[in-house]
């Protein structure tokens, strides 16, 4: 990766920009189905991030992909009457078209049934193998006598041996969320014909996990990204770990080296698509993917809070085991509810991105400033659409997009132009504050503060023009007129930086009003730089559109009417 090895200068008092080069992963959407708004509880944040690491002038790698192989793809092939790669092939095409129009833009989107993955996943498996940190053992499994199968995790439901609720044959994903052992589940049934299973005996490979268990230790002490990553991963390392089963009976995923019969568990190759995603990024663009995944770049990697177990124990664990660099943060979001229920797409209380929102033609740019503001990055984040309302209508009608238009129409009227002026210490003062906010909230991973910081500099904007009613003074004080309208559009010059990395549509927007042409990716430092007078002004026109009380009605009910439709 030649261009990217440059070294960023280090301002001490903030963590970002890193020292290197930086390669952000989201989690991959696993997909059997479209995507919903608790995909974009991680995938906006990071996007965020990224553009907002660009503006420091920090070189970045944002990556992704589709995971592709398990259980719930066949368990939805079979009841679809499609094969796994139908499934997959689908909603992988849906996932790719639908990031753009959100402005979630990945530096390159893989799959984890990519060639790629399945030849690093050998590759790793091999080294593990190599290292002694993979044996086999033979275990009695649940196998159907009427399916002909063995039934791997969510071919079986049961009973949580831990909690007592009904789970799936991996993970107790309706009472304590535990990761389950094949094997572990209390009276396990069949899904797909209800039949109760016979024990028999296979052959099956564990990872050592146990012999991680004192380097886990010491890594999570020092890995950085948000509190709740680090602190469940290092309860669970408390309660002990034990050896993990990394082979599943089944003929959809990426086969287990000179075993034609198994195949690897899900959570062995669907990180491992971060770095066969890299790959082919750095196939593409002519990069460098081991300088990120064994040289000296950062790995930074934003998931939900429902996978950290994964992110924090398993994956920093075969990464070590198979000589790879490790994680320097893990980035975890809190869950989503909707309308004040826990997230369920069996029971309703789901949005689906595209269905109940896009082609609705409601605004993308809001939805990403809601995700952004609505709560703290690691609190649960509770959709409902009159929150959406009145976030929409209050902060970014009201305070944001009155105090833009307010004064680029003043100014376009009045003058034509940005008037000849000089920034006022109080209003320099304002927007630095608002920078260091910024740049706190980036360090600690805490959009809420960002975009906060960024309104209050809007409503600020609108107190200044309030207070100072240039409209006023362009017949009394016609010079102080011209210095009160070249600082609101100062301000506004601030904002257009400022909101490009939450709602970047906006910002090419507001760019063209301000100065008749887009452009992008402008750096953070040019936020405090002067603003050229004599520049020519482009059309004022209100960056949001108010939504009515009848249209969140309306809103409301589809979603209310999904729940009360619903099978679960
Ligand atoms: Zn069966
Ligand atoms: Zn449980």
């Amino acid at each position: 990766m030649r261009c990217l090895k440059l070294e960023v200068v280090k301002d001490l008092k903030y963590k970002f920009p890193l020292p290197r080069p930086v390669l952000v992963t989201c989690g991959l959407p696993y997909v059997n189905g479209p995507c919903h708004i608790a995909h974009l509880r991680t995938y906006v944040p990071a996007d965020i991030f990224i553009r907002f690491l660009r503006k420091l002038g920090q070189q970045v790698v944002f990556i992704c992909g589709s995971d592709t192989h398990g259980t719930p793809i066949l368990v939805k092939a079979e009841a679809e009457g499609l094969t796994p790669q139908e499934v997959v092939k689908k909603y992988h095409k849906h996932f790719v078209e639908l990031f753009p129009r959100l402005g979630i833009d990945f530096d390159n989107y893989g799959s984890t049934d990519d060639p790629l993955n399945h030849n690093r996943t050998k590759e790793i498996i091999l080294q593990l193998l190599k290292n002694g940190y993979i044996y086999g053992k033979q275990l009695k499994l649940p196998y159907c006598p009427t399916c002909n199968r063995f039934l791997p995790d969510r071919y079986q439901k049961g009973t949580c041996p831990y909690c007592g609720a009904i789970a799936r044959g991996d993970e107790c994903d309706q009472g304590c969320g535990r990761y389950l052992e094949p094997g572990e589940l209390l009276d396990p049934r069949c899904v797909i014909c209800g039949t109760k299973p016979e024990m028999r005996e296979t052959r099956h490979y564990f990872m050592k996990l146990t012999a991680f268990e004192e380097f886990l230790r010491e890594y999570l002490k020092q890995m950085d990204g948000t509190e709740n990553a680090r602190n469940y991963a290092l309860q669970w390392l408390e309660k002990g770990l034990r050896d993990w089963n990394i082979t599943r009976n089944l003929d959809w995923g990426v086969e287990f080296p000179g075993e034609p019969n198994l195949v690897l568990y899900v959570w062995v190759d669907a990180p491992i698509g971060y770095i066969s995603s890299t790959e082919e990024w750095a196939m593409k663009k002519n990069g460098d993917w081991e300088y990120f995944w064994k040289g000296s770049g950062y790995l930074i990697h934003f998931i939900g809070g429902d996978i950290i177990y994964h992110h924090c124990l398993f994956w920093p664990s075969m990464l070590k085991g198979a000589g790879y660099n490790l994680p320097y943060a893990v980035v975890a979001s809190g869950m989503v509810r909707v309308e004040g229920h826990k997230f369920s797409k069996s029971r309703g209380y789901v949005l689906w991105v595209k269905e109940d929102y896009l082609d609705k033609g409601l605004d993308p740019d809001a939805l990403r400033y809601y995700i952004a503001s609505y709560t703290g990055h690691t609190r649960d984040l509770d959709f409902s659409w009159s929150s959406f309302g009145e976030k929409l209508n209050k902060e970014l009608v009201g305070t944001l997009g009155n105090f833009l238009y307010r004064t680029i129409l003043f100014a376009k009227k009045n003058y034509g132009h940005v008037p000849q002026g000089e920034v006022e210490p109080d209003v320099v003062a304002e927007v630095e504050a608002v920078i260091r906010e910024i740049r706190e909230g980036l360090d600690i991973y805490e959009f809420k503060k960002i975009s906060d910081a960024i309104l209050s500099l809007a409503a600020f904007g609108n107190k200044y023009l309030q207070e100072n009613e240039p409209w006023r003074l362009v017949k009394t004080d016609p010079n102080r007129a011209r210095q009160v309208t070249y600082n609101c559009l100062w301000i506004a010059k601030a904002l257009q930086i400022l909101i490009e990395p939450i709602m970047p549509e906006k910002a090419d927007k507001l760019h063209k009003q301000l100065f008749g042409r887009v452009e992008r990716n402008k750096l953070l430092s040019e936020v405090l730089k002067p603003l050229e007078t004599g520049i020519k002004l482009g059309d004022p026109k209100p960056l949001f559109k108010q939504i009515s009380e009848e249209e969140i009605e309306e809103l409301s009910r589809i979603t209310l009417e999904r729940v009360s439709t619903a099978k679960g």
